[in-house]
């Protein structure tokens, strides 16, 4: 039987580039993010290109209640899940602590932080009744290294890296593997989230060749992919031109 995965955040990005991926390899796909025109979109892409189901939820992932009740609407699908990979997430400004605005701070916590954390203890009923279920936590080098104007968002990607490490813990012996992606930089919509100006969104990626979200679903199916008795904890994945996160080669 086809596996299920669960991806948040698979309008853009990451999110969308290892939704492509699965199912291209043949898993049934929930896909989720705010914007539910684009999810119809790509269920209607994915379907016509695989053999697979694909099934779309639009819900703001911030939101607990938005959260609890996506589960319940879902409730029948969910009861197949194998895979959950939470991918979304997002940066908000580049300013000091002494000066960044609190809304931007509410939003990286309310997402990349209890957006994860919940859904993830929300999925969790359901992944403890498939065997060999997993889990894929997107953070970032981001979670392992800070760097100046990033405090918060590193904050929030290393509350992502502790918060795989005590999931390991916890399931420990049920047989659930949990695999925490770091990528540096990735050409996304991410900058021009981050930023709110296209252009200097733009200039993150200039002279220098970044990853592509390919490269990131590229590392998540591999990571599925290994045999059930190997769980890959950690994966950091640079681009080549990126020696650490604040040291880049520019031409
Ligand atoms: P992206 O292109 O901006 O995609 C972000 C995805 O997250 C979108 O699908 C977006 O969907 C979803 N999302 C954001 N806020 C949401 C919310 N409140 N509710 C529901 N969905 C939400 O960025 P990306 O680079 O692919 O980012 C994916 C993950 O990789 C993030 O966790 C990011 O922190 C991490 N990451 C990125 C980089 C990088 O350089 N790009 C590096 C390391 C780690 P909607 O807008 O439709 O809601």
């Amino acid at each position: 039987m086809a596996k299920l995965a669960l991806i948040t955040g698979a309008t853009a990005g990451i999110g969308f580039s290892t939704a492509k991926l699965l199912a291209a390899n043949g898993y049934n796909l929930l896909l989720t993010g705010r914007r539910e025109e684009r999810l119809r979109q790509i269920k209607q892409q994915l379907e016509a290109e695989n053999s697979i189901q694909v099934h779309v939820d639009s819900f703001d992932i911030s939101v607990r209640q938005e959260c609890e009740s996506f589960i319940t609407r879902n409730k029948t699908t969910l009861e197949g899940l194998n895979v959950l990979v939470n991918n979304a997430g997002l940066a908000k400004g580049v300013d000091p602590i002494q000066s960044a605005k609190l809304d931007d701070w509410e939003s990286m916590l309310d997402t990349n932080v209890k957006g994860l954390f919940f859904m993830t203890r929300l999925c969790l009923p359901f992944l403890e009744k498939s065997i060999g279920s997993h889990i894929i936590n997107v953070s970032s080098v981001a979670g392992q290294w800070v760097y100046p104007g990033g405090g918060v968002y590193c904050s929030t990607k290393h509350a992502v890296s502790a918060f795989s490490q005590g999931l390991r813990m916890d399931l420990h012996g049920k047989g659930i593997r949990v695999t925490n992606i770091c990528p540096g930089l990735v050409e996304t919509e991410f900058s021009k989230v981050r930023l709110n100006d296209d252009i200097k969104a733009e200039e993150v990626y200039k002279g220098m060749s970044p990853l592509t979200p390919e490269d990131i679903a590229a590392s998540i199916l591999w990571s599925l992919q290994q045999p059930q008795h190997v769980n890959i904890q950690e994966m950091t994945i640079f681009p080549t031109d990126q020696a650490s996160v604040n040291l880049v080669h520019r031409t």
